[in-house]
């Protein structure tokens, strides 16, 4: 009979875990709740539209760990200047998207992902064990019955069968939920993981792929891989005067500008192209299968449907005025990695901005 009373409390093990992996995520549910909320005071207070990187920043700055960032964004507070979408965009590229943090986000997620799966084989080894044991008690209790020697005997049997089943039932119940959870927790991590890959490579400010999203795509087109028949182009393009801008309308416009820009080029390319934000007011396009001809004149479209729109500021109805920019051309040469063929689209950028800029040059 011993071994079916110790079986009585068989799911303990689950259960204890259950209790303190709740109030972990309990604890951390509070933290990040009341962490949010008061991002949401200081955003207000500090003037800061509350977009994800915004977010991102205010977060990190109220949970205090990254002490460099914390440092930096005081010095603003303390000098009352306000803190525009640029500084919060180079403040975010500088102290939270750097590659250590970005890899050291993917890595946690998977290891979170390894963890969660170990948890699980860990319930459901120990549920296994369990079973085991359950039998072993049946086999037991079978034997009792078998020996029984009066109504006695047999009640005290049957009280345990049904002691039994009740616990096993339970036990499966916890396992149930606790396979439930993992299963919500294993999706959340991987939605994480999902979006800090994507992150990877997304400029936050215009939305389009990103100068690591662009090295990365060259240096697959320039190296041993590369499909031999599949010549490409790449096109730089500046904005003219672009600081002239921002001195006269401020910074929240010049970044309005930058995403128009990104949109115009972005509706510009094809699928199998790539158009990306390269650095402040410059950016790279890779025309796939395509001659340094097409390439100058997709890039004249580009350049003279940008010098022909009027954009407005919606508050005070002003006109921003023309916008110009200029672009350098490179068509991709046996041997040339990514940084040559960069290069020369650079060089010829600046020669268009040398011979008057709002041109284009190959
Ligand atoms: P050029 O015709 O020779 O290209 O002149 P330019 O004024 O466009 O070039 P310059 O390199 O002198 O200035 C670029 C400016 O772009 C300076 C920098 O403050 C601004 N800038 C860089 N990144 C951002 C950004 O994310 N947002 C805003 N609003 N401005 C930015
Ligand atoms: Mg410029
Ligand atoms: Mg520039």
């Amino acid at each position: 009979m011993s071994t079916v009373s110790q079986n009585l409390n068989f799911c303990d093990s689950i259960s204890d875990r259950n209790a303190s992996s709740l109030l972990c995520d309990y604890k951390e549910y509070f933290l990040i709740s009341s962490i949010s909320r008061k991002v949401l005071e200081i955003s207000h207070k500090q003037k800061t539209p509350l977009i994800p990187i915004v977010y991102d920043i205010w977060y990190n700055y109220l949970k205090g760990e990254n002490q460099a960032l914390v440092r930096h964004i005081n010095q603003f507070i303390e000098s009352k200047k306000p803190l525009s979408l640029m500084d919060l965009d180079h403040i975010h590229s500088e102290f939270l998207d750097t590659p250590d943090l970005r890899e050291k986000q993917i890595a946690d997620a998977t290891s979170s992902l390894g963890g969660e799966v170990t948890d699980v084989l860990t319930v459901i080894d120990s549920h296994l064990s369990k079973c085991g044991d359950y039998s072993e008690s049946l086999r037991e209790t079978t034997d009792t019955l078998h020996k029984a020697d009066g109504l006695d005997d047999i009640k005290k049997a049957v009280d345990c069968l049904v002691s039994h089943s009740e616990s096993i039932q339970s036990d499966t119940e916890q396992l149930r939920s606790a396979l439930n959870r993992s299963r919500e927790e294993i999706e959340s991590l991987q939605e994480a993981l999902d979006e800090a890959r994507r992150n990877e490579l997304i400029d936050p400010l215009t939305n389009i792929a990103n100068r690591r999203a662009l090295e990365r795509r060259l240096e697959e087109m320039t190296g041993s891989q590369r499909s031999a028949d599949r010549d490409f182009c790449v096109i730089i393009a500046d904005i003219d005067h672009f600081k002239s801008i921002n001195d006269g309308h401020g910074h929240l416009i010049g970044d309005e500008v930058l995403r128009y820009f990104a949109g115009l080029i972005h509706k510009n390319v094809r699928k199998e192209d790539l158009a990306a934000r390269y650095g402040g007011e410059e950016f790279a396009i890779i025309l796939v299968g395509c001659s340094v001809e097409e390439a100058h004149k997709r890039a004249e479209i580009m350049r003279s449907e940008l010098e022909k729109v009027k954009l407005v500021i919606k508050d005070t109805k002003q006109e921003v005025g023309k916008i110009t920019a200029s672009f350098g051309i490179a068509r991709y040469r046996e041997g040339d990695d990514h940084l040559s063929v960069l290069g020369r689209a650079d060089e010829n950028l600046y020669k268009a901005k040398q011979s008057g800029r709002n041109r284009v040059a190959a």
